[in-house]
């Protein structure tokens, strides 16, 4: 079984991993606002993570939307 767990690239925590599905432009938003490293976009995280990064989606939606999910893309 894939039951593994592993040290999340974002917290540290060992725990299990995993791809989360956000969208490019809520991926932008967390990486703009600090929340989440560019490096670590592409990358799976623990539950934790996924958890705190959607609490913080949900209470700036209103903010998400004004936010280029063609940030990503750029070099900054
Ligand atoms: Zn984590």
């Amino acid at each position: 079984m894939s039951a593994k767990s592993h040290d999340c690239p974002r917290c540290g925590m060992n725990s299990r991993l995993q791809k989360r599905a956000f969208s490019d432009q809520a991926l932008a938003a967390l990486v703009i606002w600090g929340d989440l490293d560019r490096r670590l976009v592409s990358q799976s995280i623990c539950d934790d993570c996924y958890e705190e990064l959607r609490d913080i989606l949900i209470d700036r939606s209103a903010e998400v939307l004004t936010i280029d999910a063609n940030t990503l893309g750029k070099a900054s």
